[in-house]
């Protein structure tokens, strides 16, 4: 059968989607499956999904169609209204095949426990040149305002050895980085034997040669001295990180069930950015989170002046049914949400303009991923996007490149003849 899927969501569904590709590679029959890998993180996340499976019906009736992932886990009966034939939860994503294969040959699938992440492999990413590597799944931490832990199970890791022998794999398929990635990445292997941290993961993946490591989204809790270290002293991680901030404010944090404080926060990644030759961060903030007042916004935007993100995510507090701050009194007013949602996004683009000003004559390394217009462009190890005009290069190389110009999201330079700088 011809297998599509459609991925929504984060970069664990990303690979998620690249296991279901290879999972299904060679399923028997004949006709067009289409799998829609679903988010359930935003209310906005959950519309696309209905969306997209009503569309897919209406385009394709006589196609089967599979629900699975986040949203087809908190909400099966409406993804079945839209359209979906089959609806697979979580707990049995990695057994997709399985499923399929019951529900075509109608001999009925008893649902499983979780499986352990070391079945859980790809051999390549076929939809991108910076391969994801999954390395934990599950979150018990419980912020208030989120569904994910609620639908992704228990805390499981990949124990270091097996996510190296699958390094080695992508590696060998020709990527140059890997960015590792799970739920909650801060939590992991706090559920294995002899309880590897996550820079013990890294050391065991730095292993393997001919490839750059990058970490994806990170919890404060997570940037602890010893990665910090780790990264101050190993080029081949890429010195960004992503971490996730909600809040400026200390009372909101509590509210939202973060685990940290606004101080704990600016240490934690200013510490990062000073030891660590050439870093950035990003970071995620929520706004109109009920209770944030102005003075507690203007924490957060104090936050963010000082500690200058490079990438800015911010997202409007939408409630989402079934947790605990869908209850929660002192509503912030919509227009309220937008106006914060619009300071805080023309503050993000002045802090990243100025950031990548800091790099302007310096030396970075993009891999190059995509060409358009006789320009290749492609992320640096610090995540600033670099577009420099190269001939005789192909996709997936690292190249030494001087920025000689900031632009809007972007820098622009030039590649250097030294190639080992
Ligand atoms: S840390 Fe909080 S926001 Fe992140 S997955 Fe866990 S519960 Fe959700």
């Amino acid at each position: 059968m011809r297998v599509i899927t459609h991925t929504l969501g984060c970069r664990v569904n990303h690979y998620e989607s690249q296991m279901i590709r290879e999972r299904l590679s060679d399923l028997p029959g004949t006709g067009e499956v289409h799998v829609v890998n679903t988010c359930a993180v935003t209310s906005l996340a959950a519309r696309k999904g209905r969306k997209l499976i009503r569309k897919l019906r209406r385009e394709h009736p006589r196609a089967l169609i599979v629900a699975v992932g986040c949203q087809a886990t908190d909400s099966p009966e409406e993804l079945r209204a839209a359209g979906a034939d089959l609806v697979v939860s979580n707990r049995d994503k990695a057994r997709i095949r399985e499923v399929i294969s019951a529900y075509l040959e109608r001999t009925g699938y008893r649902s499983g426990g979780y499986v352990p992440l070391a079945e859980e492999r790809i051999s390549r990413d076929t939809e991108q040149i910076r391969a994801n590597l999954k390395v934990q799944d599950g979150c018990s931490v419980a912020c208030t305002f989120c569904k994910t832990w609620q639908v992704r199970g228990p805390l499981r890791s990949k124990p270091p050895a097996v996510a190296r022998e699958e390094a080695e794999c992508l590696a060998a398929a020709g990527h140059p980085e890997l960015v590792v990635c799970g739920i909650n990445l801060a939590q992991y292997g706090e559920d294995i034997p002899g309880r590897p941290t996550l820079a013990d993961l890294l050391r065991e993946l730095l292993r393997v040669p001919g490839v750059r490591i990058r970490l994806s989204s990170l919890n404060p809790e997570g940037v602890t001295e010893e990665l910090v270290a780790l990264f101050a002293e190993e080029p081949r991680l890429c010195p960004y990180l992503h971490v996730p901030l909600q809040s400026g404010d200390d009372r909101v944090l509590s509210r939202m069930g973060r685990p940290y404080t606004a101080a704990e926060y600016r240490e934690r990644v200013g510490k990062f950015l000073e030891d660590v030759p050439k870093a950035t961060f990003g970071a995620d903030v929520m706004v109109g989170f009920p209770g944030e007042d102005e003075a507690a916004f203007r924490r957060t935007y104090k936050l963010l002046e000082e500690l200058k993100p490079l990438r800015l995510h911010i997202f409007p507090f939408s409630s989402r049914p079934g947790t605990p701050a869908a209850a929660f009194p002192d509503r912030t007013p919509s227009a309220v949400k937008r106006e914060r949602v619009r300071v805080l996004e023309e503050l993000g683009r002045s802090l990243s303009r100025r950031v990548r000003e800091k790099f302007l004559g310096q030396v970075l390394r993009p891999v190059l991923e995509e060409r358009a217009d006789g320009m290749w462009r492609g992320h640096a190890e610090n995540y600033i996007i670099v577009a420099l005009s190269s001939a005789g290069h192909g996709r997936g190389t690292i190249l030494p490149v001087r920025l000689t110009e900031v632009r809007e999201s972007f820098c622009v330079g030039v590649m250097e003849d030294n190639q080992d700088l």
